[in-house]
């Protein structure tokens, strides 16, 4: 575009787009004149992304070759930034992790090739801690491992319990005192889903027993007498 350099007290014409804008519209350039770029900031990053674009490659080389140059002050910048953005850093850490699962899992099972016995140890802690999540994830698991989708709510045993009284479904077992099993009624094996519609708390026994029945098979069963119920 051809235009020529224009003030007003405020401001300039651009160069590029030949707007008047604000002075604060304009990069400073100490070689210029009037010390600031004759393009608007708008134009010149206009500019730079189409430069980068067309030169990917020349560009990526470039900021590579700056970035090892670089890399220590670089990484004292990030741990600064870290520091007094703890909350941020978090939730991009979380928001990562969402986005790259490959990259989460294959850290993951590089840690457990450099440790093993500190990850079986982490496993045994945390299902001590979390039995309920222990089962769901152990269901999950199942699913996945057969190309099935399964998911469950994350309180689907405190929903279970409550509703089931704390009773397993075949017999009188009470399941706070026994250990319990998140079965499907439907089972996998009879083309049965994992999710939170087709599962149900057995005791260990009645779930050992029930295993890849149909459930109105076992429930005759138990009708019949096949089995003693007390638990
Ligand atoms: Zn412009
Ligand atoms: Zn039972």
């Amino acid at each position: 575009m051809n235009v020529r350099a224009e003030y007003t007290d405020t401001g300039k014409r651009c160069l590029q787009c030949g707007e008047m804008k604000p002075f604060a519209a304009f990069a400073k350039r100490t070689a210029s004149t009037d010390g600031l770029r004759p393009d608007c900031r708008e134009c010149k990053s206009k500019r730079t992304r189409k430069y980068r674009v067309e030169n990917l490659e020349k560009v990526r080389a470039g900021e590579n070759a700056y970035n090892a140059a670089h890399r220590e002050v670089r990484a004292e910048y990030a741990d600064e930034w870290r520091r007094l953005n703890p909350e941020k850093h978090r939730a991009g850490q979380i928001k990562w992790a969402k986005e790259n699962p490959e990259k989460v899992a294959a850290k993951a099972a590089r840690d457990r090739a450099k440790n093993p016995e500190k990850h079986r140890e982490r496993g045994r802690r945390f299902r001590r801690e979390n039995p309920h999540l222990t089962r769901i994830h152990k269901q999950e698991r199942r699913a996945r491992e057969i190309n099935a989708k399964g998911e469950l709510s994350r309180d689907i045993v405190q929903s279970l319990f409550a509703k089931q009284q704390g009773k397993c479904v075949y017999c009188p077992a009470d399941l706070t005192q026994v250990k319990y099993h998140l079965d499907h009624k439907m089972p996998l094996k009879l083309g049965g889903v994992t999710e939170d519609s087709n599962m149900q708390l057995l005791c260990p026994r009645c779930n050992l027993r029930k295993s890849a029945k149909h459930p109105d098979v076992f429930a005759q069963q138990m009708s019949k007498g096949q089995w003693p119920i007390s638990p």
